[in-house]
């Protein structure tokens, strides 16, 4: 089975390396400076990339890593050109003899996927530790069914983000829930993960169904509290999603 490292990128997004036996894939390579450098070091051979959208800190090093390594796979959506395998919902590939299923999860833009190799899931900037990403192109009922499909995986499936978000988002979800002793909890722990030099993730899906206030929309104690911040009545799960969401853009 395949290991998977975080390689540093920018201020805080992680750029997931999966590595088995010499060969490796990079997720969302947004520079390639750091892979390249990761590869030399630990003697690895880039054979394929997976994209899951088109934003520039998930896309910005696949032309230096395609000059680099003629024949790189790469994998991701139809709408960005460097991508060699068009992937869509239900796509199944293989790598590391590992199957990889493609879930089309739309909300932070229209064309973003993840990846789910067994319980391994690489989710882009759609679920983040205790948080989810900002709506950039979809609509709140669109994330929202993305968020519930993602969150109806098994609990032990491991969760992979694209930035190191998770302390400025537990500090959101404590104001969202502020009886909520595991978000508490989890605020203490990785702080000291993060004071050690070290990521918040992955973390998985049981983990982030007890403290995520985007993946808890259906629990009393969230909708009553989104309710009150919006000064109105709130009849459905996405209602409560879009104004936990409209709540965090100004959380400070
Ligand atoms: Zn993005």
């Amino acid at each position: 089975m395949f290991t998977v490292t975080p390689v540093r990128a920018f201020s805080d997004n992680y750029i997931w390396l999966l590595q088995e036996a010499g060969r490796a894939v990079a997720v969302d390579p947004g520079d390639a400076a750091p892979v390249l450098a990761h590869l030399a070091a630990h003697g690895l051979e880039l054979e394929a990339v997976l994209v899951t959208h088109h934003h520039a800190d998930h896309i910005g090093g696949l032309g230096a890593l395609a000059a680099r390594f003629p024949g790189l796979r790469i994998v991701g959506p139809a709408s960005i050109a460097l991508v060699s395998e068009p992937v869509m919902e239900g796509s199944q590939f293989e790598l590391f003899g590992c199957r990889f299923e493609v879930l089309e999860v739309p909300g932070h833009t229209l064309d973003h996927l993840a990846y789910l190799a067994g319980d391994r899931l690489f989710c882009g900037d759609t679920l983040f530790g205790a948080g989810c990403g900002r709506l950039f192109e979809g609509s709140p009922e669109q994330m929202h069914a993305s968020l519930a499909r993602i969150s109806a995986l098994p609990d032990t499936t491991r969760i992979y983000p694209a930035h190191e978000y998770t302390l400025s988002n537990l500090r959101f979800a404590a104001a969202v829930e502020p009886d909520n002793a595991a978000i508490h909890q989890r605020l203490v722990e990785d702080q000291a993960v993060l004071a050690a030099g070290r990521p918040t993730l992955p973390s998985t899906l049981a983990n982030e169904r007890a403290t995520n206030p985007f993946l808890r929309v259906g629990v009393d104690a969230v909708v009553s509290r989104a309710a009150q911040q919006a000064g109105a009545r709130l009849t459905t799960p996405a209602a409560v999603f879009a104004v936990l969401r409209e709540w965090k853009n100004h959380f400070r």
